[in-house]
Formats: C-alpha cells, structure tokens, sequence
C-alpha cells in the first residue's frame, strides 16, 4: 500500500532509502537541515577550489554496482570512475614513502622488497582476505540485524575462530616488518575502532584495499551524491533543503508526524538518517529506545580536524591520497580511544584531488583536504586547530621536501564543533558507530524502533556501519523492513 514517507535527512543512507522506497511505490520526501544535501559527504565550493567535504575514498565498487543496478542502471550512466595508480603513498620519513600500485602482484613485489618472504606471505593472507569479502557481501552485511541466527551460516561457522581474534594480532604474526604492518592495519580503520579492537574476519577490507583498488569518481565523491539526487528525483522523490526536523509526533506510540521549522507534517513511515542518537532526541524520554548511559557506553568512531586548502601552485613530490604515518601510529590511537586528547604527535591523511581532476583547482593551482584523528567529544577551538595546522603543515613541507605555507590563498577548517552544529553529530563523531566484535550486526542499535511504531533508522549508528558503502546497504535494509511491514 503507498504510504506517506518522511525521511529526515539526506546522508548516503537516506538517498538510498529514498531510491528504494519511491521504487517500491511510496510518496517520499527528504527533509535535510542543510542547504545542500549530501549529508557528510557534501561539497565545498569556494574561490574556484572545489573540495569534498567528508569520504573521499570509493572503495567496494561492487557495492554501487548492486545499488545501480536495482534500478536498471550502472553507476556509468551517472558518473565516470578513474582507478586511481598509484592507489596512495605512505610518509615514513623524509623522501621515505611506499607506493602501493593499483594491483596485488605488484604490492607483493613492494612487500618482498622491504621484508623478505612477505610477498608470498601477503598473498596468501590476501586469498583468505578476499574469501571473507565474498563471505562479508553474501552472506553477512546485507542482513538487517534482527537476530543473531542470520550471522550463522555454513561459511561462517567456518571462520568463527575469526571473529574471536584481532586484526592486529593476526597482522603481527604474519609480518614483522612495522611499515607493511601499519599498511595491512590501515583499512580496517575505516570501520571506525582500533585494529587490536576489530575481529581477524575483517581482513575483507585488505581486500577491498589491495584487492579491488581504490577509485575516484571522475569530479570527485560529490559525483555519488548528484549521481543519488538524480535517480532519487526520476523516481518521484521530492527534497526540502533547510529543513530542521525538530520533533517526531508519537501519539498511541506510533510516529504520526514531524515538527518541520515549527510546521507539522504528517507520515505514514518516520525514517531517520540522521544521526541515531540525534533522532531519538526528537522523541520525548518515553519513546526513546536507547539510554545516554547506553551510547556513553558505546565505541565511537573518531571525530577529525580537517583542512580544505587551496594553494597558489602545483605541490610536488604527491600523490592523490598521502598518508603521513611517520610517527607513533600506537601512540595517537592511544590519544582516540585509551586516553582522550589531543595527540602530541598526530598521524595525517591527505587528499589533493586536483592532481586526478583539474576542475578542481584554478590552472596551476592545486585544492588539498588535510585530515587529523581525533576522539570523540574532544574540546574544540580555534587556537587548538591553528596549532595543529601548524604543526601537520611543517610536517608536510619536511616530508615531501618543498615550501608551501606561504602559497595557502584558501582555508577553512571543520572539527568537532562542527560535526555537532552541522550534522547533529553525537560528541561529534566523524563517522559513526565503530564496527567491533560487541557493536557488530543484531548488536548495533536496531534499523526498527523498538518503541514507536512506523519509525525507523538508517545510516553509520545502525547496520551494517560505518562507510559510504555501508550506507548504501543501510538503505536498503530499512527499505525492505518498511516493505514487509506495509
Ligand atoms: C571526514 C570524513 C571522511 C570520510 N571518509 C570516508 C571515505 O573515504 N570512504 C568512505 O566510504 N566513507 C568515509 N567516511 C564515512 C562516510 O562519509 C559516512 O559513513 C557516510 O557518508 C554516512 O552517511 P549517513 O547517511 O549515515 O549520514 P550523514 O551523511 O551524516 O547524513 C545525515 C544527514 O542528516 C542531516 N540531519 C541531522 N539532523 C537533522 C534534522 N534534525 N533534520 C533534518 N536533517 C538532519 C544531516 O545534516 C546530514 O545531512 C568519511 C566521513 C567523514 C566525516
């Protein structure tokens, strides 16, 4: 039966969910506090830079493949994607970086060379890596979370010994070389917690790593986000922009409305894609599912401090993503999770996506996005994000040997303030809940109020987690709960 939908938001999760439930015949609108949608993802145009504001990362090409292509589509009738070679570099010192190519034979010529034996090593930790991913897409991230059964099949009985044991260890035993071992724990990072807090089964993100490449939509992620509005609007989805939901109308414990800047909308279905603990702070005290002792209790995901600067000039001797690890990786995780603060010496991650696409930058000019980790909840000012640029921006002209300071002609920055004032962001978190053993699928907040009838969630604080693919699943699982309760 068609039913009213209101879906507060316009993250991933929600666009995808908005795509499946026009689809399936629904009257849909997406409300987004925002003046543009894209949730995260949104992008910065300013003084002919053009930068993404949040992911920048395309991996899981399969995953948009699925999302395209249950609509009759590919993800070339919207976007054109470029594979990126090399797929990134990692800063180890000065002038000292690994390059890790677009393709695995090669990355195993690159781990022989630094550890003898590790290249054959890696590839076979990357036959299991890849054996997970099929694992992981088949039969694991495209289930809603109702119950633990649907995480029990024949092919993960077989690595249950997997899900007890953690990447990191796993990692240490096989290699002992601490540069490949920072490089096999970097992707699981994306899912939010610390390698020595992730299951072994993980691995399938070293497979979407080395195994499926990174990519780049060809004017950057933004390109995803039209790429959604569009097919959501051939669709029927319609979209309001600077529209706060305020407050979710319960009456007989069933969402009936929302407060749209102060106007009441009535609904059939609430989905909520923005932030879980936001939502429920929509409701009143009685209908809220989750406690503040609940989420206090949770693992976030990191919050960050980002930069989005443009340069004057070319910058030389860089890739289209760099990561600076050249120092204590152990010691800032410790500064996220363990003991709270500001790292005394801080990993960074680096994007400069105008070396890929030219439009993103004036001629000879180059647009670069700076990112630093840090928890959640953390005290955010302006003196202490001035600071850290300071300091990852002396860093960056040591490591990669050239003076670019004085070329800066744009920059803003955006820290935990903002990803609470922005996005409504629980203690600011960047990328939502994190993915561990005890935060994994049926333990995950749930996709389907347990108190209010007709209101669900979406996005990175319910299943699967974390991630612009996730989020595309995301969708899709609360579109099929709302499809088998109408
Ligand atoms: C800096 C950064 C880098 C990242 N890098 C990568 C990457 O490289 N690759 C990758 O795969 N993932 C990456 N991620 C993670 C990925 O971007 C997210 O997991 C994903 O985009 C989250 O989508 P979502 O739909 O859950 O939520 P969001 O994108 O947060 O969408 C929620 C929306 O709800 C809106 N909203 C909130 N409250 C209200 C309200 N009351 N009324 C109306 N609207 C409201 C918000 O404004 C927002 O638009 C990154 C995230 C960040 C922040």
């Amino acid at each position: 039966m068609k039913k009213k939908i209101t879906i507060i938001g316009s993250g991933f999760s929600a666009l995808a969910a908005s795509c499946y439930l026009a689809q399936s015949g629904h009257d849909v609108t997406v409300f987004e506090k925002n003046d543009s949608i894209g949730g995260r993802a949104r992008q910065l145009n300013s003084d002919g830079f053009t930068f993404d504001m949040g992911p920048s990362w395309y991996w899981m090409p399969d995953v948009f493949d699925r999302f395209f292509a249950d609509f009759g589509k590919k993800t070339t009738d919207y976007y054109e994607l470029v594979k990126l070679s090399p797929a990134y570099r990692v800063y180890y010192g000065v002038d000292d970086f690994i390059a890790i190519a677009d393709n695995l034979p090669e990355i195993e010529v690159t781990f022989e060379k630094i550890e003898k034996g590790s290249g054959k090593i890696l590839h076979d930790f990357m036959m299991e890596a890849q054996s997970n991913y099929n694992i992981a897409i088949k039969d694991l991230v495209y289930r809603p979370g109702v119950s633990p059964l649907e995480l029990v099949t024949v092919e993960t009985a077989k690595k249950v010994g997997q899900f007890f044991s953690n990447i990191s260890k796993d990692i240490r035993k096989k290699f002992k070389n601490e540069q490949l071992i920072q490089i096999l724990e970097f992707p699981v990072l994306f899912l939010g917690a610390k390698p020595s807090d992730t299951p072994s089964f993980y691995s399938f993100m070293n497979y979407a790593d080395f195994g499926l490449g990174t990519w780049h939509p060809k004017t950057g992620m933004f390109d995803v986000v039209r790429a959604m509005e569009n097919l959501a609007r051939e669709l029927g989805v319609k979209f309001q922009v600077k529209a706060s939901i305020d407050k979710i109308i319960v009456e007989n414990k069933k969402a009936m409305a929302v407060v749209v800047n102060g106007k009441r909308i009535d609904s059939d279905i609430v989905l909520s894609g923005a932030d879980y603990h936001h939502t429920e702070t929509l409701l009143d005290l009685e209908h809220r599912a989750y406690s503040e002792k609940y989420w206090e209790s949770r693992v976030f995901a990191p919050s960050s401090l980002l930069f989005y600067v443009g340069f004057d000039k070319k910058v030389e001797n860089i890739s289209h993503h760099a990561l600076f690890f050249d120092v204590d990786f152990q010691q800032h995780a410790k500064d996220i999770y363990d003991e709270p603060r500001w790292p005394k010496e801080p990993l960074f991650y680096a994007n400069f996506p105008s070396l890929t696409d030219k439009s993103a930058a004036p001629e000879g000019m180059e647009s670069g996005f700076f990112l630093v980790p840090l928890a959640p909840g953390i005290t955010d000012t302006e003196a202490l994000r001035e600071e850290y640029f300071d300091k990852i921006i002396t860093r960056f002209e040591t490591l990669t040997q050239q003076s670019v300071r004085n070329n800066i002609i744009f920059k803003r920055s955006f820290c935990k303030n903002d990803f609470v004032t922005e996005y409504n962001s629980y203690k600011g978190n960047a990328y939502g809940m994190a993915n561990t053993l005890f935060q994994t699928a049926f333990l995950r907040p749930k996709l389907k109020s347990k108190k209010v009838e007709n209101l669900f969630f979406t996005g990175q604080l319910t299943v699967p987690g974390p991630g612009v693919p996730p989020a595309l699943i995301s969708g899709k699982l609360v579109s099929d709960l709302i499809n088998k309760q109408s």
